[in-house]
């Protein structure tokens, strides 16, 4: 891969990792095309911004695998015209991702300094329909409420209560929910004030610290 440009080694990782592990939803795969992943991870990891893995973006932080970004936004089943909230904003790829597919996007992230840097990142880029916010996202952002669409991008011990309430009807949360090392992709799905849970398949994220998270000192 040495001597390939950044969008050659995109659209070979859209091709290994994505498409041939089953992800077919066009617009996903458009989005996976087009958003610069090495712009959003730290200059020392530029190299290995379409490997198959996560990446370190600073305070014990991560930017996930390509493949989980592209599994989870498949599996919000967006249409374009959604307002989709994220908490976990990290990097700010999940968000561009998302940008690129749905209407508006809110997102949410505790540290102050990921928050900043990802914003001005996002702004740079063009992302106009990005409101990124700091705070504890585990008990959602009921400013916007309601959304059609909710990505947590951390681990939760269980499926936060607030997100379910700020979802639309027929709206889809999607979270990580299991212990702090290892986690199962939970979609759940809300119809006429009915919530339907499915669990998707396992994952591992940074735990999710906040009121309806975990605590300060779950991993350290
Ligand atoms: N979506 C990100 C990756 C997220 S890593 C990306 O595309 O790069 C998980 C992020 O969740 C971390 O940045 C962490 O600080 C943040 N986080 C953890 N608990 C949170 C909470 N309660 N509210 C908001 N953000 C939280």
């Amino acid at each position: 891969m040495r001597g390939l440009s950044h969008e050659a080694r995109r659209l070979d990782m859209v091709e290994r990792q994505i498409r041939a592990r089953g992800i077919s939803d066009p617009l996903v795969l458009a989005a996976m095309r087009k958003v610069p992943r090495h712009l959003f991870v730290p200059e020392e990891y530029q190299a290995a911004a379409y490997d198959d893995r996560p990446l370190p973006i600073g305070g014990g932080q991560t930017i996930s695998q390509p493949y989980m970004v592209a599994s989870m936004t498949a599996a919000l089943g967006l249409a374009g015209d959604e307002k989709v909230l994220e908490i976990g904003t990290g990097s700010g790829y999940q968000a561009a991702i998302l940008a690129e597919i749905a209407e508006k996007v809110v997102t949410v992230e505790r540290r102050q300094d990921l928050q900043k840097r990802a914003a001005r990142l996002l702004r740079e880029l063009g992302y106009a329909n990005v409101e990124a916010v700091t705070g504890d996202g585990s008990g959602g952002y009921a400013p916007r409420a309601p959304y059609d669409a909710v990505i947590v991008t951390a681990g939760a011990p269980r499926i936060p209560e607030a997100l379910v309430e700020q979802l639309a009807d027929g709206g889809r949360l999607v979270v990580p929910v299991g212990s702090a090392f290892h986690q199962t992709l939970t979609r759940v799905t809300k119809r006429a004030g009915r919530v339907e849970t499915e669990n998707l398949e396992g994952c591992v994220f940074v735990p999710l610290i906040g009121e309806h998270g975990w605590g300060e000192d779950v991993s350290n």
